[in-house]
Order: structure tokens, then sequence, then C-alpha cells
């Protein structure tokens, strides 16, 4: 039996969520910094089995499935499959996706029989199998009616070698059916006009209030109080090798030796962990590491800074970015993924763009690009120019939801 406990969302949305204490009341979601637990793939297809059994004992037709990375990438493949001819789900369209192509939901190849699917239709290279082994990322991609991936240029990305993680030619192949749809951001918790946990709420026409947050951030953080008139950067992240640590840790020296400060909050990775805390250490004063995560302090670094780094090797949205545009702390950001399509770079000339960004992974580029944004920095007028433009820009949820719709319509079968 299923147990199974109903919720209701904004606006009276009903939410059902499937209750196994065994499975899901953990610690984490997937895994401790180390590894992901052992049983994900019977968490998953445990998951993926109930959510279609709730909705067939529910006194609906579901119209779309709309499933979320490899943990519900069985879902498309058994509604072709077993569930198949079931009247519930027959005009029941799939849109799978892709959040992250870095997380492909991968499990030996005798562990099939847990999904539910048999090895002859499905164990093969067309199916679900994936160099000998099965994935779960896979079989969402290659069994459901439309993808969408959380950004218009990684939709491109992962269609390419270097960023498809092996999925490239797969993706390539159902490429007519991939869309980027970009994340929005939710205002009513990123608003520095109305944020109750900064210390002095500001907006772009009185930008007063983010000096005072600064000067508190540099005293909370225990730096050097004449940081409050040098730039003050500031990181948000998971410690992952995705988010570009080992670039930074590569140029931290030099940034440091520009003459700003640092402040970092982040949870994950433990050896990124280590290697910051190394950098830290030799730096007092001038950076400040903070391990956890920690959403409050998360606000006052956004309001507290003046510059943002996201240094991602890819970054298949992105938030941060957003949210740090609008809370003036301009971001300096890799060109990749849905951070290339938020970011503009600012052109002096124009006086057009809202943040910085850099192409190649290299320190050299990463520098460059930070001593122009400096130089930036030390002309108040023009920055201040930059941040109006940056605070300016809207990424809420509206238009990204539009576009669901529109897909929604498109693929629906009845
Ligand atoms: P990803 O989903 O790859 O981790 P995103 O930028 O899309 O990256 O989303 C990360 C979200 O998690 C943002 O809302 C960010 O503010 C938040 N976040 C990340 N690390 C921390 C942390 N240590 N403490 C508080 N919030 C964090």
């Amino acid at each position: 039996s299923i147990r199974v406990a109903e919720a209701r969302a904004g606006r009276g949305v009903p939410v059902y969520l499937i209750d196994r204490e065994d499975l899901y009341d953990r610690p984490n979601l997937y895994g401790d910094n180390r590894d992901d637990y052992y049983d994900n793939l019977e968490r998953f297809a445990f998951f993926s089995h109930a959510a279609l059994r709730v909705a067939e004992a529910l006194p609906f037709l579901p119209d779309i499935v709309h499933c979320h990375d490899w943990q519900t990438g069985l879902v498309p493949a058994l509604l072709k499959g077993p569930f198949k001819g079931n009247p519930v789900f027959e005009g029941t369209a799939s849109v799978f996706t892709i959040h992250n192509i870095g997380y492909q939901g991968v499990f030996p190849a005798e562990k099939l029989l847990m999904t539910g699917l048999s090895r002859s239709d499905y164990f093969h290279p067309e199916g679900l199998e994936f160099w000998g082994k099965i994935s779960l990322l896979k079989a969402g991609i290659v069994y459901s009616d439309a993808i969408t991936t959380v950004s218009p240029r990684y939709a491109q990305e992962i269609q390419t070698p270097e960023y498809g993680m092996g999925m490239a030619g797969l993706l390539k192949n159902r490429g007519a059916f991939i869309h980027g749809i970009l994340n929005g951001v939710d205002y009513r918790a990123w608003n520095p006009t109305r944020d109750p946990e900064i210390p002095a709420n500001y907006s772009a026409t009185k930008i007063k209030g983010k000096r005072l947050c600064k000067t508190m951030l540099i005293k909370e953080m225990g730096l050097d109080p004449a940081l409050k008139d040098r730039p003050l950067l500031g990181i948000i992240s998971r410690l992952d090798t995705q988010k570009g640590f080992d670039l930074l840790l590569r140029v931290l020296n030099e940034v440091l030796a520009l003459d700003a400060g640092l402040v970092i909050l982040g949870s994950g990775n433990e050896k990124i962990q280590k290697a910051l805390r190394k950098t830290s250490k030799g730096h007092p004063g001038r950076m400040c590491l903070r391990i956890g995560f920690d959403e409050p302090l998360a606000h006052r670094i956004m309001a507290g800074t003046d510059i943002f780094l996201i240094p991602s090797r890819y970054e298949p949205c992105g938030l941060t970015q957003m949210y740090a545009l609008k809370y003036g702390a301009v971001p300096l950001v890799r060109a990749t993924g849905g951070l290339d399509d938020t970011v503009i770079p600012f052109d002096p000339q124009t006086g057009e763009g809202n943040g910085f960004k850099f192409g190649p992974y290299e320190p050299k580029a990463f520098l460059d690009t930070l001593r122009r944004a400096i130089d930036l920095f030390e002309d108040s007028k023009t920055w201040k120019r930059i941040i109006k433009n940056g605070m300016k820009a809207d990424f809420s949820w509206d238009r990204s939801a539009q576009r669901y719709m529109e897909l929604y319509r498109s693929v629906v079968q009845r």
C-alpha cells in the first residue's frame, strides 16, 4: 500500500505527497557530502510508480505528467510501457525537464528488475541502457513527448560534446523536441525594497541602504572595516566542481591582492571546503568563509556585496545571478548556460548592460574581467548605472509560466 498526504498549494492547487519513512526520511535529499544514498534507485523507482498509481486512483484524467530530472525519468518510460493501455493515461503526454545533465541516475544493469521495465524492451542503446548500465535520465530523454531545460543557452549546450556529458548525441537526435525555458525567481522572497532579513531596505532609486548592509556585513564577517570603500565580492553556492571552485582557487590570492574583500557561503564537497578554508586562513580580515546552508545569511550577503562571482564550468540556469541583479551585487559570471542568457556585459560606450562575463575557463580570462569590473567600481557614477540596469531586470515566473503553458498545449493529446 502507499501512504499519501494531501496538501494545498497557492490558489488551492492540490498537492499529493508520497509518504514512506524508510525511503525518504533522511538528513539530506539524495546523499551525504561524500556519496549518494545506496538505495537511490529503489527510492525513486518507488516514487515514480507510486505517483502514477496515485494519479490512477484520483478522480481526474491527467493531461500532462511533468517530470523533473533522473529521479522521475522512469515515469515517461512507464507510461509508454507497463501503464500503456490504462484508460486513465490514454491521453496523457509527458514532459521531461533536465535541470542538470551532470546527474544522470546511473545504476548497475542488474537493478533493472527494480524499475518494473522488461529487459528485452528497454535494455538497449535506444532505450535506457547507458554504457552497459541503466540511466534514468536517459529514460526520461528517450521516452518523454517533450524535453525542456532551464535556459535557452543550456538547451543548445547539452547537444554538444563539451557539455553533453555523454548524452550529446542522444539529445541532438531529439533536438526538435528540446525547449529552453528560463527559470523564474520569486521576488516575494528576494526583493531588497522589503526584505526583512537585511539591515536596511533599498531600491534602484533609493540605494543608500545598501551601504549600511555592506558595513553591517563586513562587521558580521569580522572583515577589515576599511573594506567599506573597497569592492566586496560575494559567493553563495553549492561547493561542487560544477561551480568553478578550482578556477577560483587558482586566482584567489591575486583577487585578494586587488585590495578587495571576499565573503563565501557554501555547503557541500569536503575537499573544496578544506581548500577554501586553507586560503581564507592566509587572508584574515580579507576573506571570510561560512560553511552551511543559511538562507538569511544569503540575503545579507546579496545585500552587502558589490560584485557577485559565479565562475561556473557549466550552469543550466542559475538563480543567484538573478537575485544578485535585484540586490545590486553586480554579477561577474562565466558565459555559460543561463548565466549567458541573463547577464549582459556592461558597455561603457552605451551605458547598457548589467554585469560582467568571461568565456574561457582560465585564470587569465577570469582575472582580466575582474580587474575591469574593479576599475569601473572605482568610478562611482558608472557603477551606479550598472547597478540600476541590473535592478531593473525582471526574471519573475510569469513569462516562464506562459512558455510552459504554450508547450503543454502543443503536446496535450486530447
Ligand atoms: P544549483 O541549483 O546548481 O545549486 P542555483 O543557482 O540554480 O544553483 O540555485 C542555488 C540556490 O541555493 C539559490 O537560491 C542559492 O541562494 C541557494 N544556496 C546555495 N548555497 C547556499 C547556502 N550555502 N546557503 C544558503 N543558500 C544557498
